[in-house]
């Protein structure tokens, strides 16, 4: 009922429904068995997070830019820079002034370290959030994040079975879990385990084996095993301390916290989710607009983000979207570069040659498409193109030869010598096996390289 207030989009989307046992083994063959009842319900689904956070970042760029009549750019990103202190004075005298405090940040790539000055600092560091005030001399213990893990399988049994729908279920221990057909793929998570932010969090054997537990629980005629896994991940979500509560009880809500670190205004995000990240980044922007005393110009409540500005709907305006950007391309193409980039796919389109090469390691992917993505989106390594940019580890069955020919396709943005190429390829693969348990040319899961020392919560 609650999902049906929230999200029927004013009737366009079907209400929920509740089926019996005999309906819901019919919608769905391979449920087991003793299932009593299913409830369907209809919810909005992100299938790129890390896109829509660039997408979101560009806009803010963009409006933030140098207008036509001279003015400065009033907006700026940098990727791969940490901030790690608080800038020594020389010249103060007493206590550090409001002026001239400023924040030491380091380039994570250059190494070189810098400082910048600032009349706010807003800390949304996400699980790492006390880290970083603790970097810049703040002592604080608002953050109590508990690790997540999701294993992608490739089972076309499994992916048949869901009939293209998430199955989201309560698992034995309570705790909500879901089985969702993506991608080709079947995505199967999450866990809810306290964890130390200063540790890589990894998708542990234990983790697997709940999945499997669960899979079985709900699917018990359909077998998986550990070759299938062709990718894992992990991630700490930014809950609050939470002290005695059971991770999966702790609030999903956020809250701003304030303070100041060498007499500047200091605002901490705590909490918080996609989900709720536009109402979240409006009370964010008008607390700091309040802080440093400047008046609201324009928001953003009713802008459709990035390449979905704008966005053919409809079959006809489609249509008409497709055999405009078309630019000599096959219907084919322009329909899915429209899909992975939304209607920024017009640039691209643009600049794509008539005949694009596509790479045989990442089918569906073309030299020269790639190469507009490392120019263009803030690609820094390899492997912010094959995690951050593309859904290529996502899916699973990369090569040392595909993530060869992929740095030799992003080579001539970078200018990248052969040597370069294999640095990248080498750390990629490295990352591939630590962090996301893939041995490359190897199916199934790498085995884990750390241990991240923690232990399953149950409820
Ligand atoms: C397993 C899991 C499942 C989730 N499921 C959902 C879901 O179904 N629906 C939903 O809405 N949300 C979900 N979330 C939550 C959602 O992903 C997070 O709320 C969201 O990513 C938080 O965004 P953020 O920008 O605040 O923090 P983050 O995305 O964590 O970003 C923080 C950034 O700060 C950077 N950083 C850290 N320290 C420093 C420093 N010293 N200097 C500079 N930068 C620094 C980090 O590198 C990072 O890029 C899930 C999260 C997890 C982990």
């Amino acid at each position: 009922m609650i999902y049906d207030t929230f999200s029927r989009g004013g009737g366009r989307v079907p209400r929920h429904r509740f089926h019996g046992r005999e309906r819901s083994l019919r919608d769905l063959p391979r449920l087991n068995p003793a299932i009593k009842y299913t409830a369907s319900y209809y919810d909005a689904s992100m299938h790129e997070p890390e896109r829509l956070a660039l997408d979101v970042l560009y806009d803010g760029i963009t409006a933030g830019a140098a207008s036509d009549d001279g003015g400065t750019s009033t907006a700026r990103a940098a990727n791969y820079v940490s901030v790690i202190g608080l800038a020594e004075n020389s010249q103060s005298e007493g206590p550090v002034s409001k002026e001239k405090s400023s924040v030491l940040l380091r380039d994570e790539v250059s190494g070189e370290e810098f400082s910048l000055s600032a009349r706010l600092i807003i800390n949304t560091s996400g699980p790492w959030t006390d880290l970083t005030n603790a970097a810049l001399g703040r002592a604080t213990n608002y953050m109590g994040g508990t690790k997540g893990s999701h294993i992608v399988l490739d089972n076309p049994e499994l992916l048949a079975a869901t009939a293209e729908r998430e199955i989201f279920f309560e698992h034995s221990d309570g705790r909500v879990v879901l089985i969702y057909p993506l991608k080709g793929r079947v995505l199967v998570g999450t866990t809810d385990i306290n964890a130390d932010p200063s540790e890589q969090p990894v998708c542990t054997d234990d983790e697997v084996d709940y999945f499997f537990d669960l899979i079985g629980h709900v699917f018990p005629s359909i077998s998986v095993d550990r070759s299938q896994i062709v990718y894992t991940f992990s991630g700490i979500r930014p809950l609050p301390r939470h002290d005695d509560t059971v991770p999966g009880f702790v609030s999903r809500d956020y809250r701003i916290e304030h303070g100041d670190v060498g007499g500047i205004p200091l605002l901490s995000l705590v909490g918080g989710k996609w989900t709720t990240f536009r109402a979240l980044a409006e009370h964010l922007g008008d607390t700091a607009l309040q802080i440093i005393r400047v008046q609201r110009i324009s928001h953003t409540r009713n802008t459709a983000i990035g390449g979905g500005a704008g966005f053919p709907k409809e079959k006809s305006a489609r249509k008409i979207w497709i055999s405009r950007n078309a630019n000599g391309h096959s219907r084919e193409l322009v329909e899915l570069m429209l899909k992975r980039y939304g209607t920024r796919a017009s640039e691209l389109l643009a600049q794509l040659p008539s005949t694009p090469q596509e790479l045989s390691g990442a089918p569906g992917h073309f030299r020269e498409e790639l190469e507009h993505v490392a120019r263009n989106e803030d690609v820094v390594h390899l492997d912010d193109m094959i995690l951050r940019r593309t859904s290529l580890a996502f899916t699973g069955g990369l090569t040392h030869e595909a993530l060869s020919e992929i740095a030799a396709a992003i080579a001539p943005a970078f200018g990248w010598s052969a040597a370069a190429q294999k640095r990248e390829v080498h750390r990629t693969a490295q990352i591939l096996r630590e962090v996301h348990r893939v041995e490359l040319n190897v199916p199934g899961i790498a085995p884990t390289q750390t241990t991240d020392g923690a232990h399953h919560v149950n409820a």
